[in-house]
């Protein structure tokens, strides 16, 4: 198992011998791979304010008092536990599923928090949140190989995924004689939107809760309403870009939810209309899309019919921030 292991992760697994038969053990286990990583590049867990005191190592030994690695010499062969064993081969595995031909500590590290959660629950609760758990493995690869960058990339990519949400709200005034679109569906009426593009509230509000989960800013950030080229446009086109944003930055929709609020039209007839149409330009099923409508019981301005508006909120899956530190990191090893 062990013939593509790196010098580093020998030495990882010769650290933690060491320490387990300190600590009195009868066998490797994956505390002591841990503090092995640990030992091998203390000062890039010192790079984010991390000792061996804020590890979940379980060891009777002070790590960071030993003078020198060099004082842990094993005098005892000890067995892998079958947790290690575990560890060490699904490092060797998510090395191959990179194809990276050696095998390294940031798969040590990494196989350690996929096969053993509750040393990926006590790190957590150490502070090392997935994100810093991802940046800690990419540095941690930078200190080791080149090579084993690719692969800290792949685990910081799953690792850092997760889910999102934002929010978002929009309101046009109504005036006699404009086209009512809603998601892109017209909606036969006496008065519609007053705005510089077609004024499909809807289609803003998700336009906006889309980019707040994205991290993107906002609808005028994009589209901003001083320019001509969007004039009279056609909603669509801000849905299909912003889609369009998401997927390069490899995020998916979960689910939209919005509520428009209007006095007059009903538009209980039409919401499956809406959806459908949402569902078609956003790429995803139509159970990903929920559209209410609610009235403003007469009250304020939306109430007396003057203005519609939306709320709207989107989900996203996919890598959290944290990534844009991975290439600093990369860069850094470059130099
Ligand atoms: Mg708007």
């Amino acid at each position: 198992m062990f013939e593509r292991f790196t010098e580093s992760a020998r030495r990882i697994i010769f650290w933690s011998r060491a320490v387990a038969e300190l600590a009195l053990d009868n066998a490797i286990r994956p505390e002591h791979l841990l503090a092995g990583v640990y030992l091998e590049h203390p000062e890039v867990f010192g790079a984010f304010g991390l000792n061996s005191a804020d590890l979940p190592l379980s060891t009777r030994v002070d790590l960071d008092r030993l003078k020198s690695v060099a004082e842990l010499q094993p005098t005892k062969e000890l067995p892998l536990s079958e947790d290690s064993r575990r560890v060490l081969r699904l490092a060797s595995d998510q090395a191959q599923q990179v194809k990276v031909k050696s095998v390294g500590g940031v798969q040590i590290l990494s196989a350690l928090c996929h096969a053993v959660p509750r040393l990926r629950d006590a790190l957590r609760q150490a502070g090392l949140t997935e994100s810093l758990l991802a940046l800690l493995a990419a540095k941690y690869a930078v200190a080791e190989t080149q090579e084993l960058r690719r692969a800290a990339h792949a685990f910081a990519n799953e690792i850092i995924s997760g889910s999102r949400a934002g929010i978002a709200y929009d309101l046009h005034r109504l005036e006699a004689g404009r086209k009512l679109v809603l998601g892109g569906v017209e909606i036969p009426f006496a008065k519609g939107p007053v705005g510089h593009s077609d004024g499909d509230v809807l289609s803003h509000a998700i336009c906006d809760a889309l980019l707040g989960a994205a991290g993107l800013g906002d609808i005028g950030a994009h589209f901003p309403d001083t320019d001509p080229k969007w004039k009279g446009a056609d909603s669509r086109i801000f849905l299909e870009h912003v889609r369009n944003l998401l997927e390069e930055m490899s995020l998916t929709i979960s689910h939209v939810d919005a509520v428009v609020i209007t006095e007059q039209p009903k538009l209980r007839p039409h919401i499956p209309a809406i959806c459908e149409r949402l569902a078609e330009v956003l790429k995803v099923e139509l159970n990903q899309i929920n559209v209410k409508a609610k009235t403003n019981e007469g009250v304020d301005a939306i109430g007396r019919g003057e203005a519609i508006a939306c709320h709207a909120v989107a989900t996203l899956e996919g890598p959290l921030p944290g990534l844009e530190d991975l290439d600093d990191f990369e860069d850094e090893s470059v130099n």
